[in-house]
């Protein structure tokens, strides 16, 4: 039995208080009366956001996150849509391994989880994933990645960008230069030099976007770039666009926050891959979000069992959970700037994956995918405390601004008063 919402006194992006009528599924015109009223005083209603790289786990490894729990994870966080990455195990890289996500997508009903599938057979690198099988599938693929792995192979990666082109499908890269990342357990710099571990050189990362940029450009395809993380790839990217390049690209809420400094602490929860990087790449990061040259934040929400995460660094597994804090984080680095998280959180992620009816701009008779804010809320993270089934957070203790208060998929609330409704 669906029901209406009248959200009272609430500011959409920033701008005056208004009410929102929300009745079968969508915005609906002017006010009137509702099965249901919230009073939104002070809060701001933003489109709901779109993740571009989570990692749900499952299939394989239900110990460390479900499509469920994954997915109230990410209703708690704001979002409406998640694009799961495809190093599950096993590997998403079949049509049938894609419908089985998104059909575990639908079944939790929390958020619209959208299968992104493998470039290569089993992320080996050597050979093609049946692309054209999957992108016609119940699950419509349109991104591919073998992200946790560079397709390094470039051969491999000209023939992918050649393929998806016939459909506007899209190659997101994971961009590491394997050769030049060996053994690598953090940023290579001071820090690292201090520490005396082997360092994961920017280079490694720059150099695979600068080839990627002309393969794409020679193909006349689509590139997403994962995670950019250094201040030379934001060049290379600044270069790319301005000869009318067809890439895009992302940055993570930690690589906006942290530097490798953490890592002197040898706390794991901080090893990331990419890895964090010095204050001198966060600041290049945050004005490449500012400008649009970095188009998107996306989490690369990465749920680690505890026993891939408490031990010694160098066996740790690299990621952090990151889908309940990334609006909170954002809004740290870039303040009450409505208009750009939106941009940036919602309406460019949707755009790039070609995903309707997400990141609309709230107005009548769009579909009701929208998320309700309370900027004044401080939060200390708490681990312990996440939808998630993993507690690998970089933020535990750490006190952030906003709390997410509502979110609603289609018309119907996922999470009210800042709990998730089922
Ligand atoms: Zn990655």
């Amino acid at each position: 039995m669906t029901s209406s919402y009248l959200i009272k006194g609430v500011s959409v992006l920033g701008g005056d208080r208004t009410d929102l009528l929300i009745r079968d599924g969508v915005v609906a015109d002017g006010g009137g009366t509702a099965d249901e009223t919230i009073d939104a005083d002070g809060l701001v209603a933003l489109p709901g956001l779109v993740d571009l790289h989570t990692h749900l786990r499952e299939p394989g490894r239900e110990d460390a996150e479900t499509v469920e729990t994954g997915s109230r994870a990410a209703a708690l966080g704001g979002y409406t849509a998640v694009f799961a990455m495809a190093n599950t195990s096993p590997v998403a890289d079949t049509a049938g391994v894609v419908e089985q996500v998104w059909r575990l997508g639908r079944e939790a009903g929390l958020v619209d989880v959208l299968p992104i599938g493998a470039v290569t057979v089993g992320l080996a690198g050597r050979q093609l994933a049946e692309l054209g099988a999957m992108a016609t599938s119940a699950a419509g693929v349109r991104i591919f990645s073998d992200d946790g792995h560079c397709v390094a192979d470039p051969r491999l990666m000209r023939r992918a960008l050649e393929y998806v082109k016939a459909f506007d499908g899209i190659i997101a890269q994971h961009a590491e230069e394997p050769r030049l990342t060996e053994g690598a357990q953090m940023h290579e710099g001071e820090v690292s030099t201090r520490l005396g571990l082997t360092g994961w050189p920017a280079v490694a990362e720059e150099a695979i976007i600068a080839r990627d940029v002309l393969l794409a450009e020679h193909v006349g395809s689509r590139l997403h770039v994962c995670h950019v993380s250094t201040a030379g790839s934001v060049e290379v990217l600044r270069h790319a666009k301005a000869r009318g390049v067809r890439v895009t690209a992302e940055v993570t809420p930690h690589h906006l926050l942290l530097t490798d400094e953490l890592a002197a602490s040898y706390d794991p929860v901080f090893k990331v891959n990419p890895p964090l990087r010095t204050a001198s790449d966060v600041t290049a990061l945050r004005e490449a979000l500012v400008e649009g040259v970095i188009d998107i934040v996306a989490t690369d929400h990465a749920p680690h069992a505890v026993e891939d995460k408490e031990c010694e660094w160098a066996y740790a597994r690299p990621g952090m959970v990151g889908l309940e804090t990334a609006l909170p984080v954002v809004l740290s680095v870039l303040g009450e700037q409505w208009e750009l998280i939106a941009e940036r959180m919602s309406r460019a992620p949707a755009r790039i994956a070609g995903l309707a009816g997400h990141g609309t701009d709230l107005s009548a008779g769009t579909p009701a995918n929208l998320t309700l804010v309370d900027p004044s809320a401080r939060r200390v993270v708490d681990p312990a405390g996440l939808a998630s089934r993993s507690r690998n957070t970089p933020y535990a203790g750490t006190t952030l601004p906003g709390r997410i208060v509502a979110t609603f998929l289609r018309g119907e609330p996922t999470v009210l008063d800042g709990k998730a409704v089922k």
